[in-house]
């Protein structure tokens, strides 16, 4: 199996970033607008802004900016640093994967989301007319710098969207992190300070899976604890991300108990954990409909697919499982 090396920094103090940014080429740097409002004084080279959201991880947007850059005088030597939580990183990363046939790219993460999940792996992806992630590549940045000091300004919903991640990296691989983050956040609130040993331990658990697996063939899967059933609440509803990450966990939880796979006072631990942080852990829905939407088409093609289950808090395994057995064991969850 292929292995590749991440370079992943870590910069506790904002003014450091300036040390890495490079002094040899042009440097654009491509920047969420609300933080560049905030903390664009510390990017001093040129800057296209661009609004976060969905609707502009796009080709229109891949387009514009590429015009921009073509202005700019943007070449095959030139350098693009990428500001701003998950939407800008897989912007941009797949900007430089295509503009003129790559360029050197780089990502400093702004939210907690993208500082332990997004902005580390290389998965690159714009939207295609609603459908997520449709169009992408997985080409590793130059290097992911992540510093604490952004989620100063970060809304509560969106930290919560990042901690259902880190929770999912500490259940799928350290059970000791686990416990000892959870005696961390659950005593004090959300603050970067409190955070920050943790964002560095489970940044580095992320890379070193992808070390391993950069093309997603086998244990980079582990990382989709909870997205199957995630993916589905997030189609027919309104939940964000991360709240659909924890209920999707709570369930893999659920489904590993009832396989006999894990031990019911863990996943009653989980739930607990999970709720005491505010985070839900019931489907707003019945799950009947969401497993008509996770099976949708593999029910038309039968044979197996592959969920991610929990031995233990700290082990997660792929497990392989008939589809129609699936939905009876969903079934009976209800
Ligand atoms: P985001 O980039 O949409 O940012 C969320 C909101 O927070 C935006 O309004 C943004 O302007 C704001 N924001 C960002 N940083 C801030 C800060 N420091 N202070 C105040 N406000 C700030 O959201 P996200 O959750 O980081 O990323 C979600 C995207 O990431 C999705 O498109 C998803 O598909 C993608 N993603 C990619 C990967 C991958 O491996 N490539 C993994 C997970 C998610
Ligand atoms: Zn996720």
């Amino acid at each position: 199996m292929e292995r590749c090396v991440l370079n992943l920094n870590y910069c506790a103090d904002i003014d450091c970033i300036d040390s890495f940014i490079p002094r040899d080429c042009l440097v654009v740097t491509i920047i969420d607008a609300k933080i560049a409002e905030i903390y664009g004084k510390y990017f001093p080279t040129p800057q296209i802004r661009v609004v976060a959201s969905e609707n502009n991880k796009s080709l229109q947007s891949v387009e514009s900016i590429s015009l921009q850059l073509l202005e700019m005088g943007v070449d095959r030597s030139s350098f693009l640093l990428a500001v701003g939580g998950g939407v800008i990183s897989d912007l941009v990363g797949f900007i430089g994967s295509i503009y003129m046939r790559g360029i050197k790219f780089a990502y400093v993460p702004t939210t907690l989301l993208a500082q332990v999940d997004a902005a580390i792996g290389g998965k690159t992806a714009v939207n295609l007319s609603g459908f997520k992630n449709i169009l992408g590549v997985v080409n590793q940045p130059a290097f992911t710098l992540i510093c604490p000091e952004f989620l100063n300004s970060l809304p509560k919903n969106e930290m919560l969207a990042g901690l259902s991640e880190m929770l999912k990296t500490f259940i799928i691989a350290d059970r000791d992190n686990y416990f000892n983050f959870l005696g961390e956040v659950r005593s004090r609130q959300l603050e970067a300070k409190i955070l920050w040993p943790f964002i560095k331990k489970c940044s580095s658990i992320k890379a070193s899976i992808v070390e391993q697996d950069p093309f997603d063939n086998g244990v980079r899967k582990l990382l989709n604890l909870g997205h199957t059933f995630a993916h589905a609440l997030e189609k027919i509803t309104q939940l964000h991300h991360g709240e659909a990450v924890s209920i999707g966990i709570i369930l893999a939880s659920k489904l590993s108990v009832k396989l006999s796979l894990l031990q019911s006072d863990e996943e009653l631990t989980i739930e607990s954990d999970f709720k005491d942080l505010g985070l839900p852990v019931a489907s707003p829905v019945k799950l009947s409909s969401l497993t008509d939407v996770m099976l949708k088409d593999k029910k038309k093609t039968g044979g197996n697919l592959d969920l991610i289950l929990i031995e233990s808090i700290g082990k997660a395994i792929i497990y392989s499982i008939n589809v129609k057995d699936l939905e009876g064991l969903l079934n009976d969850l209800s």
